[in-house]
């Protein structure tokens, strides 16, 4: 089945994605790591692993439709006539919006720019949102406001190396994605973080705020920098707007009010904060620790205030950035899948961007689709009186990865078309009328962004079983089928990539000087990359930030509680995150075998004082409960946990899903779920 014995390649999963050398010597593909930059020839065990799928028993081989009620083998003109007879009846009941599309932040940067012209011209629904939502959001919107623009990590990931200090809020990035920890070996780290992760071990100091309190911390942090004499007051007089309106919001965080808010001691915040100001260079960086919260936007505009106020961001050898979670969450957010965006990370409600994108598209700027729902607000709505009927669901688990799941399932059940594209039978494709089974990693052509915004090639080292189509393919097919012409969605990938090249021209996200050819001569380009004679930007805002005069943005913000607070029903706060060898949903990763027997099941981790309390010991099964409802992990007594914190991973499905309780509170800016914080208790199982 080997199109090529070897080629070069990027790992499958996270947004680090690792340099990898696939080889397929007739006996199974073999992985080696690449001396790519981000990785420099490590591989994290998701990555070694990543191959076993391809040719897993579990892997969909040929379409599933749903008869009788039951998922029974299919042809694909069977499958796409359902599908397509299915989309026409929703559209003739109830218009164009009766359908929706779900994507998915791994998908590759030509299926997410075809999955959203496919939505709004073929479907003509406003209704497109994707995974990502649930991921980057909060950072997206935060970035814009501050910079301009948003690349998470404006800077390459070996930059950081060479910092004396790095702060990182809320990223677990040991256990995330292990390679970039060998960038960090020199810096002094300073993590925050309410659990002790392998990250927050390894840190100079560690600062244990509780969950939904990183706001009130990162506003502290900025009050000590300005009443201790660290903040940068030329580069903030000379390449910022806004720090007065800023500095008041701050004023009244003092440190001991930060320490009752927080519980982080007022000699730790002090001692973050002078090493920060002592480093002549310095990072400041965020992930979903911070950013998955119901003021997710305001606290990464905390942190970037605390940055522009040190005079991190756009200073050759510092800087501020996000450091992005899913494999493609950097392109997938730029090319048209989010319900308020075009391609070239351009405005789906600006006259302009619809104009430029509408005659890319070959049609009437007015014809384009206005901005649908987010993610959590479109799976709300699904099935109701004015939600979608029919949904098309590519790259992606929402009955696993959606806040307050049970309640997600009950939404995708009431649908009158669940149609999911999926190599593997994920929860949620065991629930659609449709499954449609598409290409892996290793056996398409494409490219992906990754969390450094450097646009990468996927190469093809085999071909895929008979029956599995490539998702450019099955977006084409359906197309035709609903009356568009076969040429407005190309399925060869480089012919889609050359024209989300044209569609981004002069938007926020300028691909256009990116093509395969020279990314197949092995150029770094970063976007963006207006020209194919300019050399890409891996270093953004040296020069200037994106906004029109030049200068970043301190955003005025404050604290804003979580959306749910510990009380007597409810005592504690449950926080949700990754573990070493799985990823997201778990999709994937948990029918890998070394990786399910690394981690094989949900474990929640518990302070000895409160598995005492809750009559839990060790290795117990535990019910952890909500408003929301109740899952069931094993217990994992852990002595650095807070005492009014427990700990869930979110790989997990059915009973076992820690998305059963989490809150979906949403930010109103990002629309980001509470992900990281919500009330609930815990006790043995068969109570609760
Ligand atoms: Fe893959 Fe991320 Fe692990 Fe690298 S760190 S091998 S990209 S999962």
């Amino acid at each position: 089945m080997s199109e090529q014995p070897e080629v070069e390649t990027h790992c499958p999963y996270c947004a680090l994605q690792c340099g990898t050398r696939l080889a397929d010597a007739g006996a199974g593909v073999t992985i080696t790591p690449t001396e790519f930059p981000v990785n420099r020839g490590g591989l994290c065990h998701k990555g070694w692993t990543a191959a076993e799928l391809l040719g897993s028993p579990d892997r969909i081989r040929r379409p599933w439709v749903r008869r009788d009620g039951r998922l029974v083998p299919a042809d694909w003109e069977t499958a796409r006539d359902t599908v397509v007879e299915g989309l026409l009846a929703a559209r003739r009941r109830y218009g164009p919006d009766g359908a929706a599309v779900f994507g998915g932040g791994g998908l590759t940067n030509e299926k997410s720019y075809l999955l959203g012209k496919f939505a709004r011209l073929a479907l003509g629904t406003r209704h497109i949102d994707y995974n990502g939502r649930f991921c980057m959001a909060s950072a997206a919107a935060a970035g814009n406001a501050a910079f301009g623009v948003d690349r998470g990590l404006p800077f390459p990931v070996t930059d950081l190396a060479d910092a004396d200090a790095v702060l990182l809020a809320g990223a677990n990035v040991a256990e995330t994605m292990p390679p970039l920890m060998r960038h960090l070996v020199r810096p002094d780290l300073i993590v925050i973080d309410p659990r002790r992760t392998a990250t927050a071990a390894r840190a100079a100091l560690h600062l244990q705020p509780a969950p939904g309190t990183d706001s009130a911390l990162a506003l502290g942090l900025l009050h000590l920098a300005v009443v201790d004499g660290e903040v940068d007051t030329t580069y903030v007089r000379e390449r910022t707007h806004g720090f007065d309106a800023a500095w008041r919001r701050a004023v009244s965080w003092w440190p001991e009010r930060v320490e009752e808010v927080t519980g982080v001691a007022v000699g730790d915040q002090r001692a973050a904060v002078r090493m920060l100001g002592a480093a002549k260079n310095a990072y400041v960086l965020t992930g979903r620790g911070v950013e998955q919260h119901s003021n997710g936007v305001d606290t990464v505009g905390a942190f970037i205030n605390l940055s522009l106020a040190l005079g991190l961001p756009g200073r050759a050898g510092s800087g501020f950035g996000c450091l992005t979670g899913q494999g493609n969450g950097q392109g997938g957010r730029e090319h048209g899948q989010k319900s308020d965006q075009l391609p070239g990370y351009r405005s789906v409600v600006d006259q302009a961007d619809r104009e430029h994108v509408a005659r890319v598209w070959g049609v009437a700027p007015d014809s384009l689709p206005g901005a649908g729902r987010s993610a959590y607000e479109l799976l709300d709505s699904l099935g109701t009186a004015d939600g979608p009927k029919a949904l098309l669901v590519f790259g992606s688990n929402p009955v696993v990865s959606a806040p307050h799941a049970r309640h997600v399932a009950e939404r995708l059940a009431a649908l009158d078309l669940l149609v999911v594209a999926d190599f593997v039978p994920s929860e949620t494709a065991r629930m659609a009328d449709v499954v449609l089974p598409v290409t892996q990693w290793a056996e398409e052509e494409g490219t992906v962004t990754n969390l450094e915004g450097r646009v990468l090639r996927r190469r093809r080292l085999r071909r895929s079983p008979r029956h599995v189509r490539t998702d450019l393919e099955v977006l084409r097919g359906l197309a035709v089928a609903l009356g568009e012409p076969a040429e407005r969605y190309p399925d060869d990938p480089r012919e889609v990539f050359d024209e989300l090249r044209r569609a981004s021209r002069g938007g926020r996200a300028d691909y256009s000087g990116i093509s395969y050819d020279r990314l197949d001569s092995g150029a770094a380009l970063h976007w963006p990359c207006p020209g194919s004679d300019h050399f890409g930007t891996p270093r953004m805002f040296l020069d200037g930030f994106a906004h029109s005069d030049g200068r970043a943005r301190f955003v005025a913000v404050d604290h804003t509680p979580p959306g749910e607070e510990p009380d007597s029903e409810y005592p504690l706060h449950v926080t949700t995150g990754r573990v070493l060898a799985q990823y997201q949903s778990g999709a994937q990763t948990r029918r890998i075998a070394e990786l399910n027997d690394a981690a094989p099941e949900a474990v929640v981790e518990v302070h000895p004082d409160t598995a005492r309390r809750a009559g839990l010991r060790d290795d117990d099964l535990a019910v952890i409960s909500s408003r929301r409802g109740k899952t069931l992990a094993r217990v994992r007594v852990v002595a650095t946990m807070r005492q009014d914190t427990v700990f869930l991973p979110f790989h997990f499905p059915d009973q076992h899903s820690a998305n059963l309780v989490t809150n979906p509170a949403l930010d109103p800016h990002s629309r980001i779920p509470e992900f990281k914080v919500g009330a609930a208790r815990i006790g043995p199982c068969g109570e609760g």
